[in-house]
């Protein structure tokens, strides 16, 4: 069981940005931007994208259409933000859920490190 596992179980308490049935956005704990939300979905057992096949279409593209809510919820839709999902451990994965970063809130260095 992961941190968001348990998270999504309500066994550890999160900072919620937005729920919904599919899906719960929620500040990172150790925030990188003035706006930095996780959006994980409620179908438990998908790591990464690794696991993902055409079955998770409309799921991977509510986590969109939620980003695109959240950064209006934070107030950062207009100036720009980006969504990130890190898959692995060359990309430095470190919860092993599938989620969705929500960065905004200051300019964003590209490419990341
Ligand atoms: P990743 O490196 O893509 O796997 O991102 C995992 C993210 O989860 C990191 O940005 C962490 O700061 C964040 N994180 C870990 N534990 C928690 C938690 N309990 N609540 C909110 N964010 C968390």
């Amino acid at each position: 069981m992961t941190i968001f596992g348990k998270i999504i179980r309500g066994e550890i308490p999160c900072s919620k940005v937005y729920e919904d049935d599919l899906v719960l956005a929620f500040d990172d704990i150790s925030p990188g931007a003035p706006c930095h939300v996780l959006i994980i979905p409620k179908q438990e057992g998908i790591q990464n994208l690794n696991d993902v096949n055409a079955s998770h279409a409309a799921l991977l593209g509510h986590m969109l259409v939620t980003a695109r809510r959240v950064a209006e919820l934070k107030g950062v839709a207009a100036g720009g933000y980006r969504t990130v999902l890190n898959t692995g451990n060359d990309a430095g994965q470190s919860v092993y859920y599938i989620h969705m970063h929500v960065l905004g809130g200051r300019d964003l260095a590209w490419p990341p490190g």
